[in-house]
């Protein structure tokens, strides 16, 4: 009877592969914990108005979970700290270059089609930084990524689809883990969130399988316990395509205002599942 999770981002209202992520996540706690946190850090995308209608698309499905919700915009204290650990450990540095630095530094993107980081920051005098940083120039807190391995060896995780795989994070270079205007990035909030909320079964799509490489370094640098995970196949249409709101697919709400039931939804994702 694991806790488990569903962790929405509130830029949109939820689609039926959000419902699939959701159910899954429930059904894997097996009658444990059933968690559902709002990961709302980053303030441009994020709309205070989809969380209520997340809640109540995840209630109107039947769906329970345990409360408080965890609202991370709530809890940038929590990442902070997280931040000054890996500070205090001399894993991690300030960064100035801007995008359009990096694009022109970078001459390959890595396999997600990000650009890896080229380190010109790493490389910085301690002077030049504290210069930098006092005449007011913007600048993100990235993860020596070589140290950081370094300092933990070679780890690995379970996932109960996947099964164990060796952590790669190096593929990442040095990743941001927080920036000026958002004190916390995407990799940090989750492991932060997943190691306070005591989740021990992270489901999600397995599109993230690879940020698991990230989550897997950042536990073990923060000395946070290592949960097992378990990431589901995403919902295709009938080529095999992922289901995304790009393409049109339909948001819960759309589907309830033409008539679709709750039970039917769950029928066709207990059916895919
Ligand atoms: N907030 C992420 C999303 O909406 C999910 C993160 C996770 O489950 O780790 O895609």
């Amino acid at each position: 009877m694991p806790t488990t999770r569903f962790a929405p981002s509130p830029t949109g209202h939820l689609h039926l592969g959000h419902a699939l992520s959701a159910v899954f996540a429930q059904r894997a706690s097996e009658g444990g914990s059933f968690l559902v946190r709002i990961e709302d850090i980053d303030g441009t995308r994020c709309r205070p108005e989809f969380v209520g209608s997340i809640l109540d698309d995840l209630a109107w499905l039947g769906l329970e979970w345990q409360t408080p919700v965890r609202v991370q915009s709530e809890h940038f204290d929590d990442y902070e700290r997280a931040v000054a650990l890996l500070d205090g450990e001399g894993l991690t540095y300030p960064c100035f270059c801007s995008r359009s630095d990096i694009r022109r530094a970078t001459e390959a993107p890595h396999s997600g089609g990000e650009q890896v980081y080229p380190g010109t920051c790493r490389a910085l005098e301690v002077a030049e930084r504290q210069d930098r940083i006092l005449s007011g120039a913007p600048y993100a807190i990235r993860l020596d990524m070589e140290s950081a391995r370094a300092r933990v060896g070679t780890l690995t995780w379970t996932d109960r689809q996947l099964g164990k795989t060796t952590a790669r994070p190096g593929q990442f270079g040095d990743i941001v883990i927080a920036r000026k205007e958002t004190p916390a990035s995407y990799h940090l909030c989750v492991t932060v969130d997943d190691a306070i909320q005591g989740v021990e079964l992270v489901t999600r799509g397995v599109d993230l399988a690879e940020c698991t490489h990230v989550h897997r370094l950042l536990r073990a640098l923060l000395g946070l316990p290592e949960p097992e995970y378990w990431h589901h196949p995403l919902l295709t249409d009938d080529k095999g395509k992922k289901l995304s709101k790009r393409d049109g697919d339909e948001t819960l709400k759309a589907m309830r205002r033409e008539g679709t039931t709750a039970s039917s939804i769950l029928n066709l994702l207990a059916a895919w599942l």
